[in-house]
């Protein structure tokens, strides 16, 4: 199918509080220019050099998210325009995110990526991890980022039942944290394989490529 057919299938799907960012990793400008010129502004990629190339080229009202694993020496070549950072799994990290930030001028808003899945090799934080960092002295001292809610990725897996375990967790983190007085208005969970499932545990953002864009070699 066109890029633009699925874009219009998926958004037509999704319920007015999600957001949907189109996953372009690996894509060429070709393809992006045409969910551009179909409406969407909202573009995620997991490679911090690859979204600054894209970032130069493209239209300027595009708003780029960082949804990949974030090396902190790369931090630099995003803060000058990156809009959201899904991935932030370390309090250095976040120490470098506001630091490059500040030399910009720019808050930037950044998503706390919780560890919910099964498997070794996603990254993330737990819970308590989550809360160390949140009740921080320090944190409350970084006046260049602001915390906007979480971000988590299922299990690789058919197993719904496990994923919805794992999402439900996630929203049940996530809604205690809530009650805690922190501004969080979002929770970025699901991808073109489990975005529906996601939606019905309430994210409220959906990160969707190859549904898109078709598969990536
Ligand atoms: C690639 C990627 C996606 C999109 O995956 P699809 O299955 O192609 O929709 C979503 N989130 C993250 C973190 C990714 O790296």
């Amino acid at each position: 199918m066109p890029i633009v057919t699925n874009l219009n299938n998926i958004k037509s799907s999704l319920p007015e509080h999600v957001t949907l960012v189109a996953v372009s990793k690996t894509k060429p400008n070709a393809d992006i220019l045409e969910a551009y010129n179909a409406g969407q502004r909202i573009f995620g990629e997991n490679k911090i050099q690859e979204m600054a190339e894209k970032w130069e080229q493209m239209p300027k009202d595009i708003q780029w998210h960082m949804i990949g694993h974030v090396q902190t020496n790369k931090v630099k070549y995003m803060a000058p325009f990156v809009s959201l950072v899904h991935g932030v799994d370390s309090f250095k990290l976040l120490k470098e995110i506001n630091k490059q930030a500040a030399k910009n001028n720019r808050i930037i808003d950044c998503l706390l990526q919780v560890f919910i899945a099964e498997e070794e090799t996603k990254f993330g934080l737990d819970e308590k991890e989550l809360n160390e960092i949140l009740i921080s002295e320090e944190f409350k001292e970084l006046k260049n980022i602001k915390i906007v809610g979480l971000m988590g990725m299922a299990t690789f897996t058919d197993n719904q039942t496990q994923i919805e375990k794992e999402f439900k967790n996630l929203k049940a983190i996530f809604d205690k944290l809530k009650t805690e007085n922190y501004q969080l208005n979002t929770l970025s969970m699901g991808m073109s394989g489990d975005y529906k499932l996601a939606i019905s545990c309430g994210s409220t953002m959906v990160r969707i490529g190859s549904s898109i864009f078709g598969g990536r070699n």
